[in-house]
């Protein structure tokens, strides 16, 4: 591999000056912005001599938060229910509708983390978007497929995002709205039947928390997106040199993939329009997905991903990056924050082979700039994306062989 780290440092430089350039301005999905950054990666690519690449068009949901102000809204119309209704109608057929109302919060909010379709998810405001999508042949015939994938959009830079406090904050609080919904249908079931005051209290404060939750979902979406220098110009920038480099220097056996996905930062609509073109071409492939591969100094993998029901990382998947790593001290993300996931969980979900490679601080479990207006191109540091070059570099080599 010594040609490996002679030659990384500057294929982190290209990747550097892509997500310099990516960077400029926030990329909300399913915008102009959006496109502008496929077009960028379209035209790099054509320019490096790569034939036939494509954009795959599709409508992608345009705000994560606007789900999110249905969901808690709902929620906020039981509580309203139960403390309304209890005097004018009854405890029994207050506390009923109130019941509906939760239900249904709770029943879209299982979809949407188990990743099931949802009533009501195509009145959510929708608008074109895209993949970019390109082919790097092997010299020998083909045997195997890797597809490498970083996603386009930057999200929007919510307040809750804005410092480490905040972030840290956050957590329990998105723990507690979840979960509070379907704790909510036990509280004041009890509450009508033992008269327990403190049962009433508890709703309240549920109330209190579904509040915050939709007022964050109905306001989030006037403000500015992260430009997403780090989440992730830095995973397009990458990918980009990593083209450049298969193109001196092709597989043997290997047809490797490049996939610029729209959409992830709202619902991975880019990753499953992918999926659903070119799922059957892909079912033995292996993806190498990169998330904020800018900033840190140690890089890991993501083992385990999703709320409610948690996705894990196939065994034989897990074994090949463990080892591929070894040399790079790869190590495992400590569980992502809830409400944060990748497009692995999407492939995970659909029986794909999938790593999420992913930098970090040593010994911080939070992640840099991430979903901040600070996320610019400034902060990011050359030898991260050094290392992530070699290591993905290294992963290709061993996945041909
Ligand atoms: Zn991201």
């Amino acid at each position: 591999m010594s040609t490996n780290s002679k030659d990384s440092p500057l294929f982190a430089q290209r990747a550097l000056s892509h997500a310099q350039q990516l960077a400029k301005i926030g990329r909300g999905s399913a915008t102009p912005a959006e496109k502008a950054a496929a077009e960028y990666i379209k035209a790099q690519l054509n320019s490096m001599g790569i034939p036939e690449v494509k954009v795959q068009l599709f409508s992608g949901e345009r705000s994560l938060w606007l789900f999110i102000a249905l969901t808690l809204g709902l929620a906020l119309v039981g509580h309203a229910a139960y403390w309304l209704l209890s005097t004018p109608l009854g405890a029994l057929p207050a506390v009923f509708i109130a019941w509906l109302a939760f239900g249904f919060s709770g029943y879209l909010l299982w979809c949407k983390f188990t990743q099931d379709d949802y009533p009501l998810r195509k009145t959510l405001p929708h608008a074109p978007s895209q993949n970019v999508i390109a082919k790097l042949p092997p010299t020998g015939e083909v045997q195997r497929h890797l597809v490498l994938v970083a996603h386009l959009d930057s999200h929007r830079a919510v307040f809750w995002f804005a410092t480490d406090f905040l972030v840290r904050l956050f957590t329990p609080i998105a723990i507690a709205a979840v979960f509070g919904v379907y704790l909510a249908i036990p509280v004041y079931g009890l509450a009508i039947l033992t008269h327990w005051p403190a049962l009433g209290w508890l709703g309240l404060f549920l109330a209190l928390i579904h509040f915050i939750g939709w007022f964050t979902g109905v306001t989030a979406d006037l403000g500015r997106y992260s430009p997403g220098a780090n989440d992730n110009a830095s995973a397009m920038g990458t990918v980009l040199a990593l083209a450049q480099r298969l193109k001196a220097q092709p597989m043997q056996n290997t047809e490797v993939w490049l996939a610029f996905t729209g959409c992830e930062e709202t619902s991975g609509d880019g990753m499953l329009a992918l999926i659903e073109q070119y799922g059957p071409l892909l079912k033995e492939a292996l993806f190498l997905d990169f998330e904020m591969v800018g900033i840190g100094d140690e890089i890991s993998y993501i083992r385990q991903e999703g709320n409610i029901r948690p996705l894990t990382i196939p065994s034989e998947t897990e074994a090949f990056i463990k080892e591929a790593g070894r040399h790079y001290g790869l190590k495992i993300a400590k569980a992502p924050l809830v409400g944060a996931a990748t497009e692995c969980s999407i492939l995970w979900r659909h029986g794909f082979k999938a790593v999420c490679l992913i930098a970090n601080r040593k010994g911080s479990t939070l992640m840099p700039e991430w979903h901040r207006l600070t996320d610019t191109p400034d902060h990011l540091e050359v030898g991260c994306l050094e290392r992530v070059h070699g290591l993905a570099w290294d992963v290709l080599q061993r996945f041909d062989q």
